[in-house]
């Protein structure tokens, strides 16, 4: 079967600090719809690889286009309202706020569904609706009007994707979004993401194989900033060269 658009890729990336090559030549395409994986053993240039995704870096090598655009050269605030949005920490949620009022501000923030700053009477409604069926959609309901203080940890991460889904992507990029997690939570959130991804493409990098094995359409291993296998999670966990990475060279 075919796959769904490629919103995101990445042709040749490669990024050098000082003359050491953290990634080179990476080759990357994230589909709609699907969630896309980014493994490896600590060292294999993930974080480098997100952060020059998100154009947090800018690279030394290679070319990175979303959704058709060549966004090599563009600052990061740019490529996030054009779409590539990635999770902030827990700290971006205002802890003193109730989870609806913290995906209201979401909703109200420039790069927001609301992009006028000054928002007509009518399209207040339509904030509450939009919020509302973010909370409803990440399984928040129960907690509209808790404080994000209050929630647990597992759903203030839930939040945090809320907030970060208020702009709109259509790519979502999360840098381990269970660390820290316990199963329970890290089952919830894994079902969230899921859910999320029925609509947009997601980028991920994650630690637990276990989740990547459950939810995760795409696999791309790194080792030493290159590319080692990918394909889905069965096809590299039983390919030689991730075995031998993961058993610690
Ligand atoms: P991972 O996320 O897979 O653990 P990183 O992308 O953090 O790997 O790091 C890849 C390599 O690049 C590591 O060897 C790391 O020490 C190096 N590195 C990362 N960031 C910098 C930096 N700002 N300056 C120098 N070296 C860096």
């Amino acid at each position: 079967t075919a796959e769904p658009r490629v919103v995101l890729s990445a042709r040749g990336l490669g990024k050098d600090f000082a003359g050491f090559t953290a990634v080179n030549g990476v080759d990357l395409d994230v589909h709609h719809a699907r969630i896309h994986a980014l493994i490896g053993p600590n060292g294999a240039g993930k974080t480098t690889v997100f952060n020059l995704l998100t154009k947090f870096l800018q690279p030394t090598r290679g070319q990175i286009t979303l959704l058709g655009q060549d966004i090599t050269r563009t600052p990061p605030d740019k490529v996030a309202r054009m779409g590539l949005v990635r999770s902030f920490q827990i700290s971006a949620v205002f802890p003193h706020l109730s989870v609806r009022e913290n995906v209201k501000v979401a909703l109200q923030r420039p790069a927001g569904l609301a992009t006028q700053f000054w928002l007509p009477l009518s399209s207040l409604d339509r904030l509450d609706a939009r919020a509302d069926e973010l909370i409803e959609q990440l399984g928040l309901a129960r907690w509209r009007d808790h404080r994000a203080a209050d929630l647990s940890y597992g759903r203030k991460r839930v939040l945090e994707i809320a907030t970060t889904l208020a702009l709109e992507p259509e790519v979502l990029l999360l840098d381990e979004p269970m660390a820290g997690m316990g199963q329970e939570d890290v089952q919830m959130v894994a079902e969230i993401i899921r859910n999320v991804a029925t609509e947009r493409a997601v980028l991920m990098v994650e630690h637990n194989l276990n989740v990547v094995a459950d939810i995760c359409d795409h696999v791309t291993v790194l080792q030493r900033g290159e590319i080692i296998a990918r394909g889905d999670y069965a096809t590299v966990s039983n390919d030689p060269r991730v075995r031998t990475a993961y058993m610690g060279s």
